[in-house]
């Protein structure tokens, strides 16, 4: 199982990232944390990355897929992993087939983890955090109440900066721009499982083994 994970930012995607992983004994690889492992290692590609971030640019493709392709190489990897945050355009995407195909991988499936825009921007706009212990409650949840159920706080609720609607509606945007060129290419190849974000965690990952086990 090769799996690269979709999601717009507020559909729980990170959730369901875990659930496939612990359940398949996959990794998940997220290209944020390994990048920063091979600065933090001083890899010879973790010392180039970090030269160029510290001059405020973007990580070149090459440097990516070297670092993408030493994850991958690793044996844990041999029966499958999760891909998530790669690739953002369409020729990092040639550019891992490339790859896959190079570290005879197998195939890769993408799954997409869609939601309506209008009900991820009332979902999250619904969330309210405690400034005490970061617990993260919907309004509904709270409602008249004025001490956090978690910690006892009082008064303690308020709406993240994440959370709030211009803030959200900007995130989706970039999202959605960064996405859909990588989307439709893997549509082309019928590469692509399309699953609704919008149920419970738990209906969210029913659908997406059922798509995966078909
Ligand atoms: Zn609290």
């Amino acid at each position: 199982m090769r799996l690269l994970l979709f999601g717009a930012p507020g559909v729980g995607k990170g959730t369901q990232a875990k659930l496939i992983s612990s359940k398949f004994n996959i990794p998940h690889i997220s290209t944020g944390d390994i990048l920063r492992q091979a600065v933090k290692d001083k890899t010879e590609l973790g010392k180039k990355a970090q030269e160029i971030m510290s001059r405020g640019e973007l990580v070149p493709d090459d440097i990516m897929i070297g670092i993408i392709k030493y994850r991958l190489d690793k044996s844990d990897c041999k029966n499958g992993f999760i891909l998530d945050g790669f690739p953002r355009t369409e020729k990092q995407a040639i550019e891992l087939d490339s790859l896959v195909a190079e570290l005879n991988l197998g195939e890769l499936k993408l799954v997409n983890i869609f939601a309506d825009e209008e009900e991820i921007v009332k979902r999250l706009n619904n969330r309210r955090a405690c400034r005490n212990c970061g617990s993260i409650f919907s309004v509904s949840e709270i409602e008249g109440k004025d001490t956090c159920p978690k910690c006892g706080a009082k008064n303690s609720f308020y709406l993240r900066d994440d959370d709030k609607e211009e803030v959200i509606r900007k995130r989706l945007e970039v999202f959605r721009n960064t996405t859909e060129s990588v989307l439709r290419y893997y549509q082309k190849q019928n590469k692509v499982i399309s699953v609704n974000g919008l149920g419970s965690v738990e209906e969210v990952s029913d659908q997406i083994l059922k798509s995966l086990s078909s």
